[in-house]
């Protein structure tokens, strides 16, 4: 699911952006919050450590990401950084000189720094800034092994702070998770953490301060990031995912109690269904079988409106990418996994006397689902007309 990359096969199924930059403005809701950070950075408040706290799938990490952007940047205005000047070009890439990023990983012989992590680490953020311990663990292919921090990572945060700044400005730390720093590593940065260096900044970003040392605690200006919005949760959704309803996405987000993970995940399964069906359904159609056509159509009745509403802009989004396949233009083609395949292999059925009135015949019978045809019928029909459709080759 979005993970695609984090997350192996069936991830990425949505239409979200493979990569995501890290900017205030893309940050999902947290206005408030926003105003604040960039506030206290336009008057020069800029405290020496600072917790971002906040639960999973919340905004800690994205907003302590664009906080060390903003900081940064060359040419920022009142609400955001340019997003063009040389500080910016690497920060999209999360490969700034002065920003340096510890998070945990697991220990072998050899290796118990980050250094050797970081490439995987910068990927996986921004294929999901919103990333949790599983997923990283998922994108190290570590299965069951602990991720920690160790008083390696304490020796390299501190040569680190040694280097002086590239830019000739602030340089930041972000360390993601510090809980996870064994007691010998925590007290090692607590050090660091007394004797503040001029122009260093740290961005903790935590989920779980329980855990933390209350003396780094203590050290830290606290950053309380709190559970997403239900409507800010529903809104992010929908530029996810362009099948969902604003019901439906509505209803995943107060399921999902604030945590974008979660929801992503529900709406992943939800569009796996959806996918599911849809091919199942046309591959019916194509082989004209009609008593399956026939299933599928009771099956759809009994969808409930919303879903029906759903799987016909799923399709509609499915067909376009087949489109886009046959036109010879897959690298708009945004899909991965199964639907990949799907794409691959439906795409061929495609001609140019078939391909427009496919997409004209899912189109209406959207229109007539909003509109409260009987879903039977409708259906019915739109298979009889996809049975045709399907077999008409381009010289028809
Ligand atoms: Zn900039």
């Amino acid at each position: 699911m979005v993970r695609g990359i984090v997350r192996g096969s069936h991830a990425h199924m949505s239409t979200w952006p493979f990569f995501a930059l890290v900017l205030f403005s893309k940050v999902i809701g947290h206005a408030a919050l926003k105003a604040k950070l960039i506030g206290n950075i336009r008057e020069g408040r800029v405290a020496h450590a600072q917790l971002f706290m906040g639960p999973r799938g919340g905004g800690n990490l994205p907003l302590a990401l664009a906080y060390a952007r903003y900081l940064l940047c060359q040419d920022r205005d009142e609400a955001e950084a340019c997003g063009k000047c040389s500080s910016c070009l690497q920060m999209n890439k999360l490969e700034h000189p002065d920003v340096h990023l510890e998070f945990p990983i697991f220990f072998t012989d050899k290796v118990k720094v980050c250094e050797p992590f970081t490439v995987q680490w910068r990927k996986a953020v921004l294929a999901e800034p919103y990333i949790d311990i599983e997923q990283w663990r998922d994108q190290l292919e570590s299965e069951n092994k602990q991720l920690r921090m160790g008083v390696d990572i304490a020796q390299e945060i501190q040569r680190k702070l040694s280097l002086r700044s590239f830019m000739g400005g602030y340089k930041v730390m972000l360390i993601w998770l510090p809980e996870l720093m064994d007691p010998p590593a925590a007290n090692k940065l607590l050090k660091v953490l007394e004797e503040p260096e001029p122009n260093t900044v740290f961005l903790l970003v935590s989920t779980d301060a329980e855990q933390l040392l209350a003396t780094i605690l203590s050290r830290a200006q606290l950053v309380k990031v709190p559970a997403l919005r239900p409507t800010e949760l529903a809104e992010a959704l929908r530029d996810r995912f362009a099948e969902l309803t604003n019901d439906e996405s509505m209803a995943i987000a107060l399921r999902s109690e604030g945590d974008l993970l979660e929801a992503v995940d529900m709406a992943n399964k939800n569009e796996e269904e959806l996918f599911v069906f849809f091919r199942d359904w046309l591959r019916a159609c194509y082989r004209r079988e009609v008593s399956v056509a026939v299933e599928f159509g009771e099956a759809f009745q009994k969808l409930g409106r919303e879903r029906q509403k759903s799987l016909m802009r799923y399709g509609l989004y499915l067909i376009r990418q087949c489109a886009l396949q046959w036109q010879n233009v897959p690298e708009l083609v945004r899909v991965l996994g199964q639907e990949q395949e799907f794409v691959q292999n439906f795409s061929k059925l495609l001609n140019h006397a078939n391909a427009d009135g496919i997409r004209r015949e899912l189109e209406t019978a959207h229109y007539h689902v909003e509109r409260n045809a009987n879903p039977k019928i409708l259906f019915s029909d739109l298979s009889y007309k996809m049975m045709g459709l399907l077999r008409m080759t381009a010289t028809a």
